[in-house]
């Protein structure tokens, strides 16, 4: 897919208490493209990526993924759109408590009526090292566990795209750099998109394409 982002500027709140969180922030992402964009905390990274991955939306400014304004879909077809095209990694995984791992990983594609593809459910989890972890609840998996679970279901649906919003940020460096390395092996070898963010800038020189956000302005560090 092919993704512009135009202008996105995202205020919240009005009068004394109104922040500017993003302002007129405008990208392009290619297929293919792997992108980190790194910041410190509160300078708008996670208001960027929900924007992005249709998860919220813009006050101002357009975001077009292969000639289609997303903002023009009403909330349940951007819903729709989103699980089914759009992988997302959260920094506290969010998975179901009382839902085991494989249930959890699935849970993208039962709401919308679909049957997972037992053969890819069994790559995927092979891969990323929680085949025989399947049964188990998230409180019983370690937190590398829970991240890789929350891996999965990001891409269950086989979406082109994967946002992960500081992905590492709630493990131990460890975990965190095998998850890193899961995820780069998974852009590479299955051929997807992926835009992380962190504030951690050995991982963002992992990426091909850098950015940076500092008071919600987004600029590109390595544009030739
Ligand atoms: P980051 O992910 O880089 O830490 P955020 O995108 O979460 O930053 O937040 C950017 C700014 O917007 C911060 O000043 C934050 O306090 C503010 N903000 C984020 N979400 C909301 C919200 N729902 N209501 C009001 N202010 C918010
Ligand atoms: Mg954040």
């Amino acid at each position: 897919m092919n993704i512009e982002a135009k202008d996105l500027t995202k205020i919240y709140g009005a009068g004394e208490g109104r922040v500017t969180a993003l302002d007129h922030a405008s990208l392009e992402i290619a297929p293919g493209d792997f992108i980190s964009i790194i910041g410190p905390s509160g300078s708008g990274k996670s208001t960027l990526l929900h924007l992005l991955s249709g998860l919220d939306r813009p006050t101002s400014g357009s975001l077009i993924y292969n000639g289609r304004d997303i903002y023009e879909l009403r909330d349940k077809e951007l819903s729709v759109f989103r699980r089914q095209r759009i992988g997302f990694i959260f920094q506290q995984f969010n998975l179901l408590p009382v839902l085991t791992a494989r249930e959890n990983i699935i849970m993208p594609l039962l709401l919308d009526k679909k049957q997972p593809d037992e053969v890819y459910l069994n790559q995927l989890t092979e891969l990323l090292g929680i085949r025989d972890r399947l049964t188990h609840l998230p409180h019983e998996l370690s937190g590398g566990q829970q991240q890789r679970t929350a891996i999965a279901r990001a891409l269950i649906a086989k979406p082109d795209i994967i946002f992960a919003d500081e992905p590492t940020g709630n493990l131990d460096s460890q975990s965190g750099c095998e998850v890193m390395g899961l995820l780069k092996n998974i852009w590479r070898s299955m051929e997807k998109t992926l835009v992380i963010i962190t504030h951690d800038k050995q991982i963002a020189q992992m990426a091909e394409r850098q950015f940076m956000i500092v008071d919600g302005v987004l600029s590109e560090v390595n544009a030739v």
